[in-house]
């Protein structure tokens, strides 16, 4: 039951374990998704699978009008963000109206009642697609590694590059969630896929220690080059920047001014990070993959790429329902802001590009990338309801499409259960 969601955007939104549709995506939001919801669609149903990139730019959020007040007010940002505070002793029971992505007053320890559906649902997607990286064989590329003929010289720097990048950004996201964002998001749905997606993050960075193993890389060279390489310095660095008011702790989300840091934060790591500057380094090992080499990272690279569509699509759910009940902060300079910081992660990522394929690799080159990065950030434009930069841009890689096939996913899943199934005996010992 995997609920991909159609990162790229090339209109094949359905979902065909599910069958579900895009218009499953309720469009309320007040600016600028189209009117129409479906009726009978839950008031804040799933917005996965993701829309036709050119029928619906609505963003991905469930919109969920800013309701009445609950019955027992408490001033927004008053509230007991932690969860761990004093217990309110027969206190009035929280309901679904007292709900809220930030600054809520309902007791953040109660799941129930939901109101987020879509965050829920994402949640079980991501439980659905559980995987780890040592279950993909790895004999093929070792031989190929080590084989003096096995690969160009070109396509080694490039492989060590991009392993280098996502060693430690996956670190770097999880650090964010459970640093950053678990605080401010105080809605327990949400935090229930932001703990699933942390665990998540965890085992991408267990790929790149496997595959370091496996390979026999040096390990300080591969987790050092975000401190080594210019190129992959500046875009941490940059996602860091983003993010430092967090950091610091001079962050109150019920100012606008600290919210706006806290969507900032969000901006910065799941719609850049993890939704434009993963793209590249996805197509590069995936294109190898396709000519039958480096197949078991480029097997592992296809789950880290669904768990991080998932991702993605919740960050934009979660800025665009935060959008939705503080529509004060998504103001003309702060849209005008976001669109400036999309563009610049662009440039920087077309930069990665050049620095880890001076001379391309077949099949593959710098200015395909450039293309293939106008055409991602497009589409994370669109799904903030912000203008396209680089308007009718094609995906000169459609292929990354086919990659994303499911069956594989499905059979390997419904695999590794069988096994645990009649092997997996539990031993309490
Ligand atoms: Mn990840
Ligand atoms: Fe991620």
């Amino acid at each position: 039951m995997l609920n991909w969601d159609n990162p790229l955007g090339d209109g094949k939104t359905e979902n065909p374990a599910t069958g579900r549709r895009a218009d499953h995506r309720s469009a309320g939001e007040p600016i600028e998704a189209p009117a129409g919801r479906p009726e009978g669609e839950g008031k804040d149903g799933p917005s996965q699978p993701a829309p036709e990139p050119e029928a619906q730019p609505a963003p991905a959020a469930t919109p969920q009008p800013a309701t009445a007040p609950s019955a027992a007010p408490v001033t927004p940002g008053e509230g007991d963000a932690t969860g761990l505070g004093a217990i309110e002793v027969g206190a009035a029971r929280p309901t679904v109206e007292d709900k809220r992505m930030i600054n809520a007053r309902a007791d953040v320890n109660q799941l129930l009642p939901l109101k987020y559906h879509w965050a829920w649902e994402k949640y079980l997607a991501g439980c659905n697609n559980h995987w780890m990286p040592t279950e993909v064989a790895m004999q093929a590329d070792i031989a190929l590694w080590k084989d003096p003929n096995g690969l160009t010289d070109d396509e080694r720097f490039m492989i060590m590059r991009n392993l280098g990048f996502f060693a430690t950004s996956e670190s770097l996201v999880a650090n964010n969630i459970v640093l950053g964002i678990y605080r401010h998001l105080t809605n327990p749905e949400c935090r229930q896929y932001l703990l699933r997606q942390a665990f998540e993050e965890a085992v991408h960075t267990h790929t790149f220690q496997y595959i370091v193993d496996s390979l026999g890389l040096s390990e300080g060279e591969v987790f050092n080059m975000y401190r080594e390489v210019p190129s992959i310095t500046d875009k941490a660095a940059w996602a860091l920047e983003h993010t430092r008011n967090l950091e610091t702790g001079q962050h109150d989300t019920s100012t606008t001014e600290g919210a706006q840091d806290f969507l900032r934060d969000l901006v910065a790591f799941y719609v850049v990070f993890e939704g434009m500057w993963f793209y590249t380094g996805f197509a590069q090992i995936l294109s190898m993959g396709r000519r039958n080499k480096m197949t078991g990272i480029a097997e592992q690279y296809q789950y880290i790429m669904r768990d991080e569509s998932i991702h993605l699509n919740f960050g934009i759910d979660v800025i665009n329902q935060i959008k939705i009940e503080n529509p004060e902060l998504w103001s003309e300079a702060f849209q005008k802001e976001c669109v400036a910081m999309l563009v610049e992660a662009c440039e920087l990522e077309v930069a990665y590009a050049r620095d880890t394929m001076p001379n391309g690799i077949l099949g593959l080159n710098a200015d395909m990338c450039e293309q293939y990065m106008h055409f991602i950030t497009n589409r994370r434009l669109q799904q903030l309801g912000l203008p396209e930069q680089w308007p009718g841009t094609e995906n000169p890689f459609p292929w990354m499409s086919e990659v994303v096939d499911l069956n594989k996913e499905k059979n390997f899943f419904e695999t590794r259960v069988t096994e645990y199934q009649t092997g997996g005996a539990l031993s309490w010992d």
